[in-house]
Parts: structure tokens; C-alpha cells; sequence
């Protein structure tokens, strides 16, 4: 069985990721770092120093996708390795998570944006195939979307990150949840129950609890 809970076999679902790339000149794991920085599909790469993939164990059964790289991101090619990444890490290990052992990290684009703007639609298009590569390869269970611009590049969902954090999406065979970033979360430190951080806490709670469950989502029709 693979790790989504699909059964050996099934027929590869399609990728609400926008376009994939073509059989046959579909990269692998391996290759991605290389091909992403030989990449010009948008005008991010016109300012990155270099591509940033991922971090983590492509075997995990948790995949967290963010936004984008930073400024230290962009320097050291690691995902979410700033202070937002430092919250994200300690928040997983709250709930008994190991980002580098138990989650693959990466991004929806893999080049940094200038001033660390949101990447446009169109940024975020190109950049899909890239992402749709990491996901078929790792095939998680569960994935964690942070923050709205995860939202919308995975699902297609514009704003409502506040409505929609905490809930559980079936799609393509997994489960995914989008959850406020830690950066918001950094500018919103307090823990008391019902702040930003406490729910974010109760969400992590529930991605764990799902994780040890191993059940994939009923087939959507
Ligand atoms: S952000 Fe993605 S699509 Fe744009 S240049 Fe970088 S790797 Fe290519």
C-alpha cells in the first residue's frame, strides 16, 4: 500500500496543481535541485541566488508546504530554516514531530521573491509542476498547507485561512490542512487559548493524531 493509503496499482490521480510536465521528461527527486536551478519558467529566477527544494525525508508520511524562501532560505538553499522555520520546528516537536525526520519541508515556488512578497498567480503556475513532481515522489498522507499562499497554490483556494485552518481536505487521496504560517504566528506570540498560536497548537495536535490513524480519506466522487 502506498503511503497516501492508495493501493498498489491504483491509476496516478490528476494533479490540481495546474500543468504537469510531459511523460518522459518528468525530473525525479534527484534531479530537482539542478533542474530548478536551470529553471526560467517565471521571472523569480531572476533574482535568487539559488533554488530551494526541500529539506526533510522524502520517505516521511507528513509533507508542510509554505510559501516561499526568504532571505535565508535563498542564501543557505534550505526551506524554512529562519525564524519562522525555528517556530514551525519547535511547534511540530510540541506534538512529537521531528521536521527533519518525520516531514518533508518545502515550498509552493522555489525561487525567492524580491522584498519577500507573496508570488503572484502566475509565479505560482509556473512553479506548480515542480511541486507536483515533490508530491507524487513523496506521496505523504498528510499534507500541511501554511498560511494562505500554500492554500491557494495547492487548493486553488483564494483567502480564508482564517475559516478554513484546522479542517481537513481530502484531495487526491490524502489528507490536507491548511494551518496559519509561523510568521503570522510570530507576530501574534500570545499562547492563551483561542489565540492564533493555541489553535495552531490544536491543529498540529489533530495532523498527529491523523498520522497515527494511517486511515486515507474515502474516495470522492
Ligand atoms: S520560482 Fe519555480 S518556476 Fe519560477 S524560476 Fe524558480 S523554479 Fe522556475
Amino acid at each position: 500500500m502506498a503511503k497516501n493509503g492508495a493501493m498498489a496499482g491504483d491509476p496516478p490521480q490528476a494533479s490540481l496543481l495546474g500543468a504537469a510536465f510531459s511523460a518522459g521528461d518528468t525530473p525525479g527527486l534527484e534531479g530537482l535541485q539542478g533542474s530548478c536551478q536551470q529553471c526560467r519558467r517565471c521571472d523569480l529566477a531572476a533574482g535568487r541566488q539559488q533554488a530551494v527544494i526541500s529539506r526533510g525525508d522524502p520517505a516521511a508520511r507528513l509533507m508542510v508546504i509554505g510559501e516561499g524562501p526568504g532571505a535565508q532560505e535563498d542564501a543557505s538553499g534550505r526551506p524554512f530554516v529562519g525564524r519562522a522555520g525555528q517556530l514551525l520546528d519547535q511547534m511540530l516537536a510540541s506534538v512529537g514531530l521531528d521536521s527533519e525526520r518525520d516531514a518533508y519541508v518545502c515550498n509552493v515556488v522555489k525561487c525567492r521573491p524580491p522584498d519577500n512578497r507573496k508570488p503572484t498567480a502566475q509565479e505560482m503556475a509556473a512553479c506548480a509542476p515542480w511541486l507536483a513532481v515533490q508530491i507524487g515522489a513523496v506521496d505523504p498522507a498528510v499534507v500541511l498547507l501554511t498560511g494562505a499562499t500554500a492554500l491557494e497554490g495547492v487548493l486553488g483556494i483564494k483567502g480564508g485561512i482564517s475559516r478554513l485552518r484546522g479542517q481537513w481536505h481530502p484531495w487526491q487521496g490524502r489528507w490536507v490542512m491548511p494551518v496559519f504560517h509561523p510568521s503570522y504566528l510570530l507576530r501574534n506570540p500570545s499562547r492563551e487559548q483561542g489565540s492564533p498560536k493555541w489553535l495552531t497548537w490544536q491543529d498540529l495536535k489533530e495532523v498527529r493524531r491523523r498520522l497515527e490513524q494511517d486511515q486515507p480519506p474515502p474516495p470522492t466522487l
